[in-house]
């Protein structure tokens, strides 16, 4: 059975009128991120209707972590260096005055679309090797606890990304989009984290890359 459960969550808006949000429990410490993504899963079969004819969520900013990078190369010719191959054809980093990076999914700059989205289907066109946030999001309410999963999720594993974006340049990676990262970043605000050398979603395990206090609100006793 599923350590992990999405759970529905009754939600009140403004009007006093009920519908559906989803919450989270985890009843094993050794919980990954791809047992919360089959939990996912399970809670959209049950509960959501596809999505078919919809492509809302695939016009937004979504960031990419390491460990999305080995299922989106193999859409690519075989490369030394992976995560410079990913982020070169489906990337585009952006980096703020204070230093921190942000690496998503490339855009068109007047629709927004993903550039993996079929826009006249209205369908992602890497399906089986979309990344974590594509897996991880419905639009439905999710609880404080679930969203602050998610989003610590993608920031160590956007951290890990820009670390192996380094790695990959100091062994010999051409400049990213013509840029050198090294000359913009340094190795040493990208130490390694829980998420490093993870390869796939069952390797990271939730309570090693989560903030203890939020492995407290989420681990509840099988
Ligand atoms: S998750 Fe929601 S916004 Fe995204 S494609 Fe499906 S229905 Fe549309
Ligand atoms: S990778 Fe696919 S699912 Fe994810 S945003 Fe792009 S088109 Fe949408």
């Amino acid at each position: 059975m599923n350590s992990v459960k999405i759970i529905s969550l009754p939600v009140i808006d403004d009007l006093g009128l009920e519908s559906l949000g989803c919450d989270i429990i985890i009843t094993d410490d050794n919980a990954t991120v791809a047992d919360l993504l089959t939990a996912l899963d399970e809670f959209a079969g049950q509960y959501l209707a596809d999505c078919k004819g919809c492509d809302g969520c695939c016009r937004e900013r979504a960031p990419l972590i390491a460990a999305d990078i080995p299922a989106l190369a193999s859409l690519l010719p075989p490369n030394d260096f992976p995560a410079h191959a990913v982020c070169e054809a489906f990337g585009e980093l952006t980096i703020s005055k204070n230093g921190a990076t942000d690496i998503c999914f490339k855009r068109d700059p007047n629709s927004g679309a993903c550039c993996l989205l079929d826009t006249s289907n209205k369908c992602c066109t890497a399906h089986p090797c979309r990344a974590f946030v594509c897996r991880s999001h419905f639009c439905i309410p999710r609880s404080d606890i679930l969203s602050q999963l998610r989003e610590e999720i993608v920031n160590t594993g956007e951290n890990e990304l820009t670390r192996l974006l380094l790695a990959e340049e100091a062994n010999g990676a051409a400049p990213l989009n013509g840029q050198k990262l090294s000359a913009l970043l340094s190795p040493v605000d990208y130490p390694p984290n829980p998420q490093s050398g993870k390869k796939a979603y069952q390797e990271i395990i939730i309570k090693e890359t989560v903030t203890p206090s939020l492995w407290q609100q989420i681990k509840k006793e099988g």
